[in-house]
């Protein structure tokens, strides 16, 4: 898809699959893509379930347009930043899935290991902090952490992706929406199961990567920061969600009652 055409194809596909998989609604979202000198961003204002490849606006690489009848993205700054901070990006996908999302609002990051897929994929996905959308903000929220995650929440926003080719970059927001559904559904089973730091140095070494070497999150150095957290480096590393009846609970306090009373 290395061509003019190809790129905005491509976008309008992006656009029509994350609207289709509700991963954004009516206007929301938006989609870059970088070919040699020129950026390639959603127009503003439309839903991207319908664009056309003439919607698709040109600009250069500093987001000035350079050709197209819409205005680029209201969240071009954010895409521009992206792209300055990481030289193998060609593809940034921004969109409001609503499971990622609902940990997006309740300021939660997906940053535990456990799932072995996304561990090796994405490895952590940080929460960046809130900032006011379309804005200068945006890019200074997100710019500790481009460099060494490959999707990001954003507090009471969304997320975004961004990757070597827009089908990665759309991949990425896909499995970082099926890993927060995943989650929500451990949480409301009881526990998340949080793998071992053995566990991910081992997953690690199936792909020949050593470049996790654990240790807590205070003292993991930047190169591993894009590393998920494992069960010992969580501060409470055996808590877990019991979950009781009244009248379980009602025993257990009675039992307490009964043996302090024996005790005095
Ligand atoms: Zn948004």
């Amino acid at each position: 898809m290395h061509s003019e055409p190809g790129i905005r194809e491509q976008i309008v596909e992006i656009g029509r699959r994350l609207y289709a998989n509700k991963f954004i609604a009516a206007r929301d979202g938006n989609i870059s893509a970088r070919l040699g000198e020129f950026l390639y961003f959603t127009p503003t204002g439309m839903c991207k379930g319908f664009l056309k490849t003439e919607d698709i606006v040109k600009t250069d690489l500093g987001g000035k347009k350079v050709e197209g009848i819409r205005n680029p993205s209201s969240e071009a700054l954010m895409h521009l930043e992206i792209y300055r901070l990481r030289p193998d990006v060609y593809a940034v996908v921004h969109a409001h899935p609503p499971h990622a999302t609902g940990y997006a609002v309740a300021g939660m990051a997906l940053d535990k290991a456990l799932l072995p897929e996304v561990i090796l994929t994405m490895g952590r996905i940080p929460l960046a902090e809130y900032s006011t959308p379309t804005t200068e903000e945006v890019a200074r929220a997100i710019r500790d952490l481009v460099p060494y995650h490959d999707a990001l929440l954003l507090s009471n926003h969304g997320a975004v992706a961004y990757g070597e080719d827009l089908e990665s970059a759309y991949f990425k927001m896909e499995t970082l929406e099926h890993f927060a559904l995943i989650s929500i559904v451990a949480k409301i089973l009881g526990r998340e199961r949080v793998l071992s730091e053995d566990a991910v140095k081992r997953l690690y070494a199936t792909q020949g990567r050593s470049e996790y070497q654990g240790g807590t999150s205070e003292t993991r150095t930047l190169r591993t920061s894009g590393c998920p957290i494992p069960a010992e480096a969580l501060e409470s590393p055996s808590e877990e969600t019991l979950t009781l009846t009244k009248s379980e609970l009602f025993q257990v306090i009675d039992e307490i009652v009964s043996r302090v009373r024996r005790q005095s």
